[in-house]
């Protein structure tokens, strides 16, 4: 209903939810992505420092470990130089308290150093750092002093810590071995390292409180942990994993939770420190961050999607403000249609009858009236086309027709139109042309015709004396598209500077005293400017009070190629479709159907001329009757009829079926919205005429609904055919020769018709077909005049007018003028005749027929039709 407004309202909102879900995709992936490198960097960051802290523990327990060992060595030197070189000298030597001091003092300074001890061969304790007298002990059964009595090829031994049987504290024991000059075992010396001095060292130099720091033997021996650990001493399972640290990743997925991990090798002993930390641990700050920024983006998300439901909302709002106000144009529109129609209706009846009543014989003042009645009438449907293209334009509604169109013939048509009014004003009026005009242009032609007989029209009646001048005029041009001006100038009143702004506007008048001198509604220029516009032109003017005015508009148009159907004059219109008729070798049965009796009249009336015969029908059912009971050729179908109207009607005839479902329905409408004719369509109509009809449209409406002869071509004619029509007449005329008599069954005749006529025709359809056509005329005629002595002048007048207003318009098609004269004195006057001048009057036709063989004037051409 609303056609322009809903889908620009949808496609907003989906933009507008494509654009909110994309923002806030885009905020939270940012922010997700972000913070999932955060995580990663603050892992490795983490990672990093455990490895940096445990090479520099590593680097402290290899110095502690190393002094131990410079301790042991030293006091290997003092029992070699003591003069040991056996197992007993060892024993008897080093048992003394001298050695005893020798061993607290060594170990003085050096806080890792828990006891200095000697050992002989047999595992009993020789001397130690700690007591004197020296403690019954014997450590044969300890890990140490089995591997180092046994193997000779080891120098030195890293323990496994042991529990101190006095104080219960973790030691452990750094043992080398004594060799004899022959390399045999004498016994050991042992450096008891205190594990809690690491213990100590690990807690004061801790990175934090989740780190977990370890001393690992390298085969899995659990030396020292911190925080303090019940498996010391115990071994690993899984040791080499523990003590694998170099390459790939530290972290430690196979527990429950995830532990990063920093390992490195004592450079001088298989020792391994080691610092763990907890994943969660390391990822508390991040954590913080992350419920952050999580804050951060639901807030931004909101703060978007609330913003986003309120645009939607406010711009729904908008949206039924904007309906309703289209919908109120559209009543508008409507109601302006239907007063339309209303006014149209009578008007058509006014102008209808007027028309018919200025062919009747009138007195002056009778015609001077009749003919008063009848501009009147066009000028106020003038009046009301305005308002009906004004309410239109006004609603959106009007569509444009583009179609080939030659610039030069629009120009030569609205002057047509307009020269004789500017004659009788005693103006010049002249067109002029600059650069070169393209020969066709695609565009509406019709709408721009109006917009120049608009400004013409203003130009003759505000210029008393002077001229218009016509200016086309192709401003720019390429291969595809020109640019066109055209210009009216006026040597007229011309126009205030401060009122010129105005002047396009709606209902816009110079001067309050120009409805009351010119007339007019002040709309024309408006409708202009907006035909204009809609066609992405142009408009304007200048003007100077008393000097005159220039209007001027100016379009870029595409090129055509083809060629631009010629205008058809009424006469070629009306001849085709009596040729068309004779070619179907019958009279045309046509219904008209019209609640109003004038228009029924009108209709018929107007197609009087022609060899049909007319029935009518007042509304619709009577129209569904009377189609299904006789086979018509045309039914010209009223719209808006009480009871039934014209689309139920024609859905009704079309629901018969047989011929009446494509028996040719025109539309008679009075509502010439594009939606109008589109119902009409849908009904099944399969053409519309607006009212009040105009003969040349209604005759041109029935030439295209027409079906084409069976086999022979189509005589079409309408917007898209017409070319086709006028460009190949002669195949018309071919059908209709077909149909008549073969020219030599003619009687052999000679026959004098006009020169200009006869050239005319020639010209479009050729010599043949014009013989043709012309023996049939000749036929038709000698029936016709035959018949004229057998009818009867009071019962048979109306069949005597149409017959002699048939032979007036045949004749004139060949220049045969005596003829048409005298044709046209016959049917206009036999109501009135008596049978004595009736008979007087059709002998002069028939003496005027036969003269055309015999008295050639100037302007006359013999033919000889063959025989
Ligand atoms: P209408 O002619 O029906 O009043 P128009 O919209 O065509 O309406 O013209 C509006 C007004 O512009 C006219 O009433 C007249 O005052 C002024 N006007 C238009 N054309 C001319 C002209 N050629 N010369 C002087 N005045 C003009």
């Amino acid at each position: 209903m609303l056609p322009s407004t809903r889908p620009n309202l949808k496609r907003s909102l989906v933009t507008l939810r494509l654009t909110t879900v994309v923002l806030v995709v885009t905020i939270v992936g940012t922010n997700l992505l972000f913070l999932r490198n955060l995580r990663e960097t603050t892992l490795r960051t983490a990672e990093t420092n455990l490895e940096r802290y445990t090479l520099t523990l590593a680097e402290e327990a290899d110095r502690s470990f190393k002094s131990v060992d410079l301790l042991l060595t030293s006091i290997r030197d003092y029992v070699a130089r003591a003069g040991v070189t056996d197992s007993s000298s060892y024993r008897k030597l080093m048992s003394q308290q001298s050695a005893h001091v020798l061993l607290s003092e060594k170990i003085t300074g050096l806080p890792q150093v828990e006891a200095v001890t000697m050992i002989d061969q047999t595992g009993k304790l020789i001397n130690f750092s700690r007591y004197w007298p020296i403690p019954d002990v014997d450590v044969s059964d300890r890990d140490y002093f089995k591997i180092l009595s046994s193997d000779g090829t080891r120098s030195s031994f890293v323990s496994e810590p042991v529990r101190n049987r006095g104080s219960g504290t973790w030691n452990l024991y750094l043992a080398h071995r004594l060799n004899d000059p022959d390399g045999a075992f004498v016994g050991l010396l042992l450096g008891a390292i205190s594990l809690s001095y690491f213990e100590n060292f690990f807690a004061a130099t801790s990175p934090g409180a989740d780190t977990h720091i370890s001393l690992v033997r390298s085969d899995g021996m659990p030396l020292v942990s911190y925080p303090r650990s019940d498996r010391i001493g115990l071994p690993v399972p899984d040791a080499d994993r523990l003590v694998a640290p170099a390459g790939g990743r530290p972290r430690d997925t196979s527990g429950p939770k995830t532990q990063l991990r920093g390992a490195r090798m004592l450079p001088n002993y298989p020792i391994v420190v080691q610092a763990t930390q907890s994943e969660e641990s390391a990822l508390r700050t991040w954590q913080d961050m992350a419920a952050l920024m999580i804050a951060m983006s639901l807030i931004s998300a909101l703060v978007i999607i609330t913003g986003s439901v309120a645009i939607a909302r406010w711009w729904g709002k908008q949206n039924l403000y904007a309906e309703a106000a289209e919908a109120a144009s559209a009543a508008k529109s409507s109601f302006v249609a239907m007063m339309s129609h209303e006014i149209r209706t009578p008007m058509n009846a006014v102008i209808g009858l007027a028309t018919n009543l200025l062919e009747t014989r009138l007195d002056p003042d009778q015609r001077q009236a009749v003919a008063g009645i009848h501009d009147a009438g066009d000028n106020l449907l003038q009046i009301l086309d305005d308002i009906l293209d004004f309410s239109k334009l006004e609603a959106g509604r009007l569509s444009l027709e583009p179609i080939p169109f030659a610039p030069r013939s629009i120009v030569e048509n609205t002057l047509s139109v307009i020269g004789p009014r500017a004659v009788a004003k005693g103006l010049v009026i002249r067109q002029e042309t600059r650069g070169e005009i393209p020969e066709t242009l695609t565009g509406d032609a019709g709408r721009i015709r109006q917009v120049l007989l608009n400004l013409l029209s203003n130009a003759v009646k505000f210029t008393a004396a002077g001229e218009i001048v016509v200016t086309t005029e192709c401003v720019e041009r390429d291969a595809a598209t020109a640019r066109m001006r055209w210009t009216v100038t006026d040597t007229g009143i011309g126009i205030a500077a401060d009122k010129i702004d105005s002047l396009f506007q709606d209902f816009v008048q110079a001067d309050s005293s120009i409805s009351r001198r010119f007339g007019g509604s002040g709309l024309g220029l408006a409708i202009s400017k907006r035909l204009i516009e809609q066609m992405g032109g142009q408009i304007g003017v200048t003007s100077a009070p008393g000097r005159g005015s220039e209007f001027h508009f100016s379009l870029t148009l595409p090129i055509a190629d083809e060629v631009a159907p010629p205008e058809q004059e009424d006469q070629d219109v009306y001849a085709q479709f009596r040729a068309r008729i004779e070619a179907a070798g019958r009279p045309l049965r046509i219904l008209v159907v019209d609640d109003n009796p004038t228009n029924r009249a009108i209709a018929a009336q107007m197609l009087g001329e022609f060899r049909v015969q007319t029935n009518t029908a007042c509304d619709g059912t009577e129209a569904v009757t009377a189609a299904t009971r006789f086979g018509y050729d045309v039914i010209l179908m009223d719209v808006r009829m009480p009871e039934m109207d014209g689309l139920d009607a024609t859905r009704a005839i079309r629901a018969q079926g047989g011929p009446l479902a494509t028996v040719p329905i025109i539309a008679f409408t009075a509502n010439a919205f594009a939606e109008d004719a589109a119902a009409c369509r849908s009904a099944g109509m399969n053409d519309h005429v607006a009212k009040p009809v105009r003969k040349k449209a209604l005759v041109e409406a029935i030439l295209r609904a027409l079906p084409p002869l069976p086999s022979t071509a189509p005589v079409a004619i309408g917007h898209s055919t017409v070319a086709k029509a006028v460009q190949h007449p002669a195949v018309q005329v071919a059908a209709v020769a077909a149909e008549a008599p073969p020219v030599d069954a003619v009687r052999a005749r000679q026959l004098y018709v006009g020169r200009k006529a006869f050239g005319h025709l020639v010209d479009e359809i050729g010599e043949d077909a014009t013989l043709a056509v012309l023996s049939v005329f000749v036929r038709d005629t000698e029936q016709r005049i035959a018949l004229f002595e057998t009818l009867d002048v009071t019962a048979d007048h109306r069949r005597i007018e149409r017959e002699a207003h048939s032979l007036k318009s045949a004749a004139a098609t060949f220049g045969l003028g005596q003829l048409s004269a005298l044709a046209r004195q016959l049917e206009q006057t036999a109501p009135h005749l008596s049978q004595s001048d009736y008979l007087a009057l059709t002998g002069r036709l028939k003496d005027a027929f036969a003269a055309a063989g015999r008295a050639p004037s100037d302007d006359d051409r013999l033919v000889e039709l063959a025989g």
